[in-house]
């Protein structure tokens, strides 16, 4: 079985983007009216009606790539504590129907392994699969029918020295 390493939107990047009022696109972050259904890449839940969130274009990549999409995600614009286990897939976001796109480690997609989670089965023994196979970096969570990043998983370290630098 694979450990898995479970990424959220990391807590520097979105400071940035409070910070300045901008996101990765240049749009103003401005309040979003939370319906009760928005997936939250900061804390890895659904947010609840009255939770100060933000809609931000967010590019989930380090590396400058071709493949480096930028797209809509929701965020919290404040008091967000994080994604508090990532050894473990978040409860709220871990069941189909979702895209699993898989990354190689220079950044390119991986095409031959996407792979489509049929709804309402559990995530993860698909990421334990696709992180076993030999070209495979990481896999983007991605939602269905939208394809909007949910959570970026990788493969979990042997020896983790708990930096919490992910
Ligand atoms: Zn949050």
């Amino acid at each position: 079985m694979t450990d898995l390493q479970v990424i959220p939107i990391p807590a520097e990047r979105l400071g940035a983007m409070m910070r300045d009022g901008r996101d990765d696109l240049g749009n103003p972050v401005e309040a979003w009216s939370v319906h009760g259904w928005e997936p939250l890449r900061c804390c890895l839940r659904v947010a609840e009606p009255g939770e100060d969130v933000a809609l931000v274009s967010y590019r989930p990549f380090d590396e400058p790539s071709p493949w480096a999409e930028v797209g809509p995600v929701f965020v919290h614009r404040s008091g967000c504590p994080g994604y508090a286990d990532p050894r473990r897939l978040p409860e709220q976001l871990r069941s189909g129907p979702r895209i699993l796109r898989t990354y190689a480690p220079d950044g390119s997609l991986d095409y031959a392994d996407i792979t489509r989670v049929p709804d309402g089965e559990d995530l993860q023994p698909f990421l334990e699969d696709l992180l076993s196979r030999p070209g495979v970096d990481r896999v983007h969570v991605r939602a269905d029918a939208s394809q909007c990043f949910t959570y970026e998983v990788r493969a979990g370290r042997e020896s983790n020295t708990g930096d919490g630098h992910w």
